[in-house]
């Protein structure tokens, strides 16, 4: 479970009805009393926001035209407290964005990530114009490297 707190309208189909579905299993886990602390530390959650994150993506969802039948569950809004420990969003964007290319494709359009010239992966640094990955590997062969390649053109 994850709260990826990027801007709903950058997240494709899969991910925009994931991170829902996973606000309704968060909120599911904290009203039967499960810890969040190792979510928490992972910076895989913000608690106080998750009735608000979860109406973001439902206001998405709904201007998408998906369906929505799931209201949050009112038990947890007494549950939920803060913590100092946030969601890091600008390595969420680098993380999301490598790994669903419909994704990236959207945070790339809204200008969140630039994409490495190669192999299209999102560069962590936008002032460099080849990832990490492709520079540190065979500069000769990186069709070879990355399955993904083709999909990007
Ligand atoms: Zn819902
Ligand atoms: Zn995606
Ligand atoms: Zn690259």
């Amino acid at each position: 479970m994850r709260m990826w707190m990027l801007p709903p309208q950058v997240m494709c189909r899969k991910h925009l009805l994931g991170e829902h579905v996973e606000m309704h299993m968060f909120a599911g886990s904290m009203i039967k009393g499960v810890s969040m602390d190792g979510y928490i530390e992972n910076g895989l959650m913000d608690a106080p926001l998750l009735r608000q994150r979860h109406d973001e993506l439902v206001a998405e969802m709904e201007k998408r035209g998906y369906n929505h039948k799931s209201p949050m569950q009112d038990e947890v809004d007494a549950l939920l407290f803060d913590h100092d420990k946030k969601p890091d969003v600008d390595w969420n964007i680098i993380d999301l964005a490598t790994r669903c290319l419909d994704c990236r494709a959207l945070l790339v359009q809204e200008g969140l990530v630039t994409p490495c010239c190669i192999c299209g992966r999102p560069l962590i640094n936008p002032d460099e114009d080849l990832c990490i990955e492709f520079e540190s590997t065979n500069l000769q062969e990186p069709e070879l490297l990355f399955d993904d390649a083709d999909e990007l053109k």
